[in-house]
């Protein structure tokens, strides 16, 4: 504000002439003229600038500058013989520290910049007064006098640049200086306390793209509507702020259930994929979620916000759309995505990706009608690396327009060499979508290749229509008019939309795998839904596919909805060129479905050692297969059923179990409590066990504040034998179990 600076030099100017004629100020008296003074008063007091007043020795008003008498209650006839502090609220701010007017006037006290409010005013009015005790020459108390100023501009001048400091201007959430110093403080009290906090980092996918394509005021709108949703979600749970950009962090205390968490992620992912209005337009963009959790994640603020910053950096590298909690190989992860990043940069330069081709079939005939190319890549040291891995690091580091032409190139190079009519399906991601010279590259790869452009087909994602634009549509026409075929993929994921299938000109839709799996489960209504998408595509001419299709219960159901086509291990996983052309020789492919009957409870094979923990003993032992109930474990023999121990998963999972089947070395145990989702495909404990509480078990925890000494600490008695034999006990000389 302009006129800051010279308020403040007549704040200093006037409480001087103030407090002067307060007193006996003879120094006046010698050097000015008396009427000189008076006039100059006079003349200040109607600049408005500052007011007089002064009371008799009862407190009550003897004087009151008029201007502000009238803004105080009525003018100056009204409020003469009223009482001084009578005129102001009782709460006072000032240098006179946290004293109160009618405290300093009782105590006839010199006072200076004394904070008050009016308290007749309609409006807030702020005054900043100042006044001396006089007395007549015997030294007998007469009264005060004094001078004011009005500082309400500039208390509110202060009071929202101290706002300003605490929060985003765009979103009026919590800043990230305001947050940190709040987490930093509920971390510092929580380590006294043991209590944990957890922290969420959000981050928008594909925001830049719609800041590119709708410009920044539309961006900015989109940012305010996040803002919204998050605080929906959220609610009083936890503490909603804006790091900066599409950035947002969430502070959830006294919060490490990892079940709940990743509930409440996955309701925030969910809720900002929903569709977006922005000035007319309709956009979507996605989320990302990384959470971490003191004390388990990082003791301090800056190390916990570093764990859930890496991943958030794991979600969005898994795919975008997920949630990850922090785990301590991240570290290497995110090292590794690096260096990925580069092999893939020289694997795309030196052509060692392959297609790989995975045929497509008419459910009724069993008939293969066409196939869908996949990208392959058969790392020298890591062996096969998903796509689902490594093309969100193509598209983030701009490998994805050289990757995305070389397969439309190779493909309709290879499927012209197909006998028979087959279709070649090929993956477009939204940045190749988005480009004006994709056009130029079909126009290519068919002309090179000679393939009929009725025989390619290019498979969109949802993603493509994150900004509905103009330029959205002019790529639909350019493809139409190339008599290319259209195909909408993973319906059913994310934000599916049946009012694009009416706008937009699509032959197929692919129905996702993960709408199908959950068809199948009693109670579940995607089957309804499934049906009402066939009926949709059929009556806009549109086929249906249905993706990863794995087992007979499911094929079945698909069947019955009357799903056209399916794609999936019940036919055939992905083949080489070499494989497919040997099939297709009598030029037609007619595969027969197998599989399992059904899915079992999600089990999850795998090799990984854990630690058991049974009475005062450590074993170390192999998880062959887990669900979220149990598991399969081996390494020990003779396990009696009924047998209750600990595994322990590490970073402090902890989970009792009770052996359930034991045969051999291989026991079938039931865990007391469910396991949740890791947010990417794993499980996890839904509670870890704090690092205090292993540290009183005396075990090592390297996560603690530095000299922590646990205060009481168990014993462990080192002479009971172990109750089990592990498979490294065993020697030839015993005879071994069965
Ligand atoms: P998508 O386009 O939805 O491809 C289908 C994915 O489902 C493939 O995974 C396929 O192997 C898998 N699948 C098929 N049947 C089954 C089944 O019965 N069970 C299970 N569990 N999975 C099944 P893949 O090859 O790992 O590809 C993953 C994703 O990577 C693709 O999903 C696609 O989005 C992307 N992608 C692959 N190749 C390319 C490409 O050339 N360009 C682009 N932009 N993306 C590609
Ligand atoms: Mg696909
Ligand atoms: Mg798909």
């Amino acid at each position: 504000m302009e006129n800051a600076e010279p308020f403040h030099d007549t704040r200093g100017f006037f409480d001087k002439i103030g407090s002067r004629i307060g007193s006996q100020a003879p120094a006046v008296a010698h050097h000015i003229n008396p009427t000189d003074a008076l006039l100059l008063l006079q003349n200040y007091e109607e600049s408005e600038q500052g007011w007089f007043w002064s009371t008799d020795a009862a407190g009550n008003l003897t004087y009151i500058t008029e201007a502000i008498a009238s803004v105080l209650g009525g003018g100056s006839r009204a409020l003469l013989g009223k009482s001084m502090v009578s005129l102001f609220h009782k709460t006072a701010e000032g240098d006179a520290g946290s004293r109160t007017l009618p405290f300093i006037l009782t105590k006839k006290m010199k006072f200076n910049s004394l904070e008050v409010k009016a308290a007749a005013s309609q409006d807030e009015c702020w005054l900043s007064i100042s006044g001396r005790p006089h007395h007549d020459r015997s030294g007998n108390f007469l009264g005060f006098r004094g001078s004011g100023i009005d500082v309400t501009a500039q208390r509110r001048l202060s009071l929202d640049t101290a706002r300003l400091a605490m929060f985003d201007s765009l979103t009026g959430l919590a800043n990230r200086a305001s947050m940190a110093k709040k987490l930093e403080t509920t971390l510092t009290a929580y380590r006294q306390q043991k209590r944990t906090c957890a922290v969420m980092l959000v981050d928008l996918d594909r925001f830049k793209q719609i800041n590119d394509t709708l410009g920044h005021p539309a961006g900015d709108a989109l940012l305010k509507q996040v803002a919204e949703r998050l605080l929906k979600v959220v609610g009083q749970g936890g503490e909603v702020c804006r790091l900066g950009g599409d950035e947002f962090q969430i502070m959830l205390p006294d919060c490490d259930d990892r079940g709940i968490l990743g509930d409440l992620a996955s309701k925030i992912i969910g809720s900002l994929s929903q569709p977006y209005s922005v000035e007319g337009n309709r956009c979507i963009i996605g989320a990302s979620v990384g959470m971490a959790i003191s004390p388990f994640d990082g003791l301090t603020s800056e190390d916990l916000v570093k764990s859930a910053d890496l991943a958030l950096y794991e979600a969005k590298g898994n795919g975008r759309g997920r949630f990850r909690f922090y785990s301590k190989d991240m570290q290497q992860s995110a090292e590794d995505r690096r260096l990925l990043e580069e092999d893939l940069r020289d694997a795309i330069a030196q052509g060692a990706l392959e297609l790989a081709y995975q045929p497509i079939v008419n459910a009724k005939s069993n008939i293969v009608e066409g196939f869908e190319a996949l990208v392959r890549w058969n790392h020298p040291e890591r062996g096969h690396i998903s796509p689902g891995l490594f093309i969100p690091i193509a598209e983030d580091a701009n490998l994805i327009w050289e990757l995305g032409e070389w397969a439309i190139r190779q493909a309709c190079a290879d499927a012209a060499k197909w006998p028979g009519k087959a279709r070649v399906a090929v993956n477009v991601s939204p940045i190749q979508f988005a480009n004006d010279l994709f056009p130029g590259v079909i126009d290519a790869a068919l002309g090179a290749s000679g393939l009929a452009s009725e025989r390619l087909e290019l498979e969109i994602t949802e993603g493509v229509f994150m900004a509905e634009t103009n330029e959205t549509n002019a790529m639909f026409q350019a493809l139409k008019g190339r008599n290319v075929r259209l195909a909408l993929d993973d319906f059913g994921t994310g934000y599916s939309s049946l009012s694009y299938l009416q706008t937009a000109p699509f032959d197929k839709i692919k129905i996702d795998q993960s709408f199908v799996r959950g068809a199948t489960e009693p109670g579940s209504r995607n089957g309804a839904i499934i049906t009402a998408i066939v009926a949709l595509a059929e009556a806009l001419g549109m086929d249906t596919t249905a993706e990863g299709i794995e087992t007979l219960d499911e094929f079945e159901l698909i069947r019955n909805l009357q799903v056209s086509h399916v794609q999936g291990f019940v036919y055939s996983k992905a083949v080489s060129q070499q494989v497919l052309l040997e099939n297709l020789e009598d030029g037609q492919w007619k595969i027969e479905p197998s599989g399992p009957a059904h899915h079992r409870n999600d089990r999850l094979s795998m090799y990984r050692k854990v630690r058991m923990i049974h009475e005062n003993h450590v074993y170390s032992i192999v998880i062959r297969n887990l669900s979220v109930t149990g598991a399969l474990i081996d390494g020990l023999y003779d396990v009696p059923v009924g047998t209750k121990f600990v595994i322990d998963f590490g970073e402090g999972q902890l989970a009792l179990a009770t052996v359930t089947r034991s045969n051999g070395s291989l026991q079938g145990i039931q865990f007391e409590t469910r396991l949740v989702s890791d947010g990417n495909g794993g499980l996890c404990t839904s509670r870890r066990v704090s690092p205090y509480l292993i540290a009183e078990a005396g075990l090592d925890v390297p996560n603690l504040p530095a000299g922590y000494v646990p205060t009481t600490k168990i014993e462990r008695d080192s002479l009971s034998l172990p109750a089990f034999s592990t498979v490294a006990d065993w020697t030839p000389t015993k005879a071994r179990p069965k």
